[in-house]
């Protein structure tokens, strides 16, 4: 029996938004399509609404992004003709966590960020595990941009949805959590004030991506660049709280750490999360100072509290629509600008380092 070991596509686009969406549109013409194929199936479960309603709710959100980042809606736009399937469509799947009811659902993703004081060869390491719904498990691609009007950058994304996860040559990193408020309504889709960090070209430029008025709600943002700056920005659709890494790293999954913010969260026990943020900040804290790429694999394939664990996998328990796994592993070098990915799990496949 012969083992072969699966890397991730990666696509190269440049220019200005629209013709960057369309060939990431065009290179992503298995992924997008099937992608949208498999949603249709879902979205009666997930968000307890028909395709076609999705779509007429995922409508209300464009004026917002249109109003505050309409570089992203052109990208998202270009993807749609470079794929050749419809904007609605495409739009939509980048409103999926603002979608009314989606919210039943907990998922996961771990994110760390360590400084170059507490790593064995003083790089600034940012770490990733991207859990989702395992429809998506075939559709994960890496993108490496060089856009007209901002720095380039390196990162992740699945189906139609926006470059989301990365980082770009001004040495700045992103990753993401889904979080749970109670204050969701229509306004800019997370997904896209995402996108926006990656043109940043200062922290703070960063920090104000993750906050822009108007939003429909909010994710966690783990934020970190080259000089060792490490912050995460917990937000909801009206407020948000600023956190600093000053001890040299953090941790963050699904639930919110701050009491502010805690006070606007869904009720909930959070348990998976709880586990894996605990057991990430353990399994850190046993090699701070000497944090490597290597150790951060190791963690990043923890199987404590399996299947739920750090590396999540499918629970065979589970109804097929309601399954989660890690999609992709990723450690962020932001000293060297080099990406390591896994696809998921990443206990199943290795680490490939892609340079900006
Ligand atoms: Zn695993």
């Amino acid at each position: 029996m012969s083992v072969t070991l699966r890397t991730l596509p990666i696509i190269e686009v440049k220019g200005p938004p629209r013709e960057r969406g369309r060939q990431q549109g065009e290179a992503a013409r298995l992924q997008i399509p099937r992608a949208l194929a498999r949603y249709r199936e879902i979205f009666p479960f997930t968000v307890a609404m028909t395709w076609e309603d999705g779509i007429r709710e995922a409508r209300k959100f464009l004026p917002y992004a249109e109003e505050t980042f309409p570089q992203y809606v052109e990208e998202i736009r270009g993807i749609a003709e470079g794929a050749n399937v419809p904007f609605e469509e495409v739009w939509t799947l980048n409103c999926y966590e603002g979608l009314p009811e989606s919210r039943q659902q907990v998922w996961g993703c771990t994110c760390i960020a360590v400084r170059d004081d507490q790593t064995a060869n003083g790089h600034v390491l940012l770490a990733h595990n991207e859990d989702w719904n395992s429809v998506d498990r075939d559709n994960v691609y890496l993108v490496r941009a060089y856009p007209v009007e901002a720095p380039p950058f390196l990162g992740m994304t699945y189906g139609p949805l926006l470059v989301n996860i990365g980082l770009n040559a001004e040495g700045i990193g992103v990753a993401i959590d889904s979080v749970y408020p109670t204050d969701v309504g229509v306004g800019v889709p997370r997904i896209v004030s995402s996108r926006g960090v990656l043109a940043a070209r200062t922290i703070a430029q960063a920090i104000r991506a993750c906050v822009p008025k108007r939003r429909a709600g909010g994710y966690c943002y783990l934020l970190a660049d080259a000089n060792g700056e490490l912050y995460y920005v917990e937000t909801s659709a009206t407020t948000h709280e600023i956190v600093y890494g000053e001890e040299g790293w953090l941790v963050h999954t699904n639930h919110y750490l701050t009491p502010k913010m805690r006070a606007l969260e869904e009720p909930g026990t959070y348990a998976g999360s709880h586990v894996r943020f605990n057991r990430a900040r353990r399994l850190l804290r046993a090699q701070l100072g000497e944090v490597t790429i290597e150790s951060l694999q190791t963690l990043l394939r923890d199987h404590v509290n399996w299947p739920q664990s750090i590396c999540m996998h499918e629970d065979p328990a589970e109804p097929p629509h309601d399954r989660e796994q890690t999609l992709v592993s990723l450690i962020m070098d932001l000293t060297e600008r080099v990406l390591w990915a896994a696809p998921g799990p990443p206990c199943e496949g290795q680490y490939t380092a892609y340079r900006l």
